[in-house]
């Protein structure tokens, strides 16, 4: 319910207003973002892979409107995997990135698919040549067939480009299916959009359990898979997976958010698991902020409370 409610907030002029200029903001935002500019982000890449990480990079953004704003998008990347190929971090793919395809231009009138594959098409050869991949994630329901087809066709030149795939959504096992194929890198998530029951399951016990449905698919198929979730539960029944199944620790990889559980990320690494830490940057942090705080009533709580105590 309070989810329902501040995946609500996210579209709110008013609330966005009022949560982006609040002093307190900044601290909060400092917990799950590395920074506004690619040289923060930088800093906070090289700290990370020191410590045995890898990483995926993400500029924030999304739901582009205009086509130049789609091109500035895609010009971001390219400079970031440049700068990040210069601090010699992209070698072996330790240091990635992941793009929305709504940021590159999904969502524009008329030839959107076309303008966002070309601009993914482009961070994708620069990101080869850098020795490193890309990831497209997934965002609202409303763009699942769209994304899945340009990742499809995209995949015919870069084999190596990786998709998402959400729990909650009643198809995903059966994209599971298609998708656990040799040399196919797929993250599998829960799914942080607002989606009508129709399409999506409503109870969160049913989401974790198509989590772990969809994890075996993977896990038993010959790709790679990228498993994206902070859930202890689900975290050790992909272990157990993993190691039932005689599967190498590096044929897979744990996936986590920047600054959430921190502890569990490094006991995985210490474990012997490929760990690697999802890292948003950018000023176009709202939307990301919103579905952190709508995912954890804790956040939200600390969040308001520093608010309050702020006035
Ligand atoms: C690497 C990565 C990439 C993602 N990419 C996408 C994407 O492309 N598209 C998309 O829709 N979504 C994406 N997501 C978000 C995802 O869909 C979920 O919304 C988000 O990960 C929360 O789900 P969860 O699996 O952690 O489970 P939840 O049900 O949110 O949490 C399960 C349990 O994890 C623990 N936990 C969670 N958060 C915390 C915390 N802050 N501190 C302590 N314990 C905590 C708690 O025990 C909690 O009960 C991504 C997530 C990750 C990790």
């Amino acid at each position: 319910m309070l989810r329902q409610v501040l995946l609500a907030a996210s579209s709110s002029q008013g609330i966005r207003r009022l949560v982006s200029t609040a002093p307190v903001t900044r601290d909060v935002v400092a917990r799950f973002v590395a920074g506004e500019s690619a040289a923060d982000a930088l800093a906070v890449t090289e700290r990370l892979i020191a410590d045995g990480f890898t990483v995926t990079l993400d500029y924030l953004g999304e739901d582009t409107t205009e086509p130049l704003e789609a091109a500035a998008a895609a010009r971001q990347y390219l400079s970031l995997l440049e700068r990040l190929r210069a601090a010699g971090v992209t070698s072996g793919g330790r240091a990635e990135v992941s793009v929305k395809p709504t940021a590159l231009g999904l969502g524009l009138p008329g030839d959107g698919e076309a303008v966002a594959a070309g601009h993914i098409a482009e961070i994708c050869e620069v990101a080869r040549a850098a020795g490193t991949t890309v990831t497209v994630d997934m965002e609202d329901h409303t763009h699942v067939d769209a994304t899945l087809q340009l990742v499809a066709k995209l995949r015919a030149d870069y084999p190596d480009l990786g998709c998402v795939l959400q729990s909650y959504l009643r198809r995903t096992p059966g994209d599971c299916e298609t998708l656990a194929v040799a040399g196919s890198r797929v993250r599998l998530c829960k799914g942080a959009y607002r989606a009508p029951d129709g399409v999506a399951l409503a109870v969160r016990s049913e989401v974790d359990r198509a989590y772990a449905r969809c994890m075996r698919i993977l896990l038993d198929g010959p790709g790679h898979p990228m498993l994206a979730t902070h859930d202890p539960r689900l975290i050790e029944i992909a272990g157990f997976r993993a190691r039932s199944t005689g599967r190498a620790p590096d044929s897979f990889e744990y996936q986590m958010l920047y600054g959430v559980r921190p502890d569990e990320q490094r006991r995985l690494l210490d474990s012997g698991a490929r760990v690697r830490v999802y890292l948003p940057y950018g000023r176009d942090w709202y939307g990301y902020l919103v579905r952190r705080l709508a995912e954890r009533p804790a956040n939200l709580t600390f969040f308001l409370r520093a608010l309050a105590s702020r006035g």
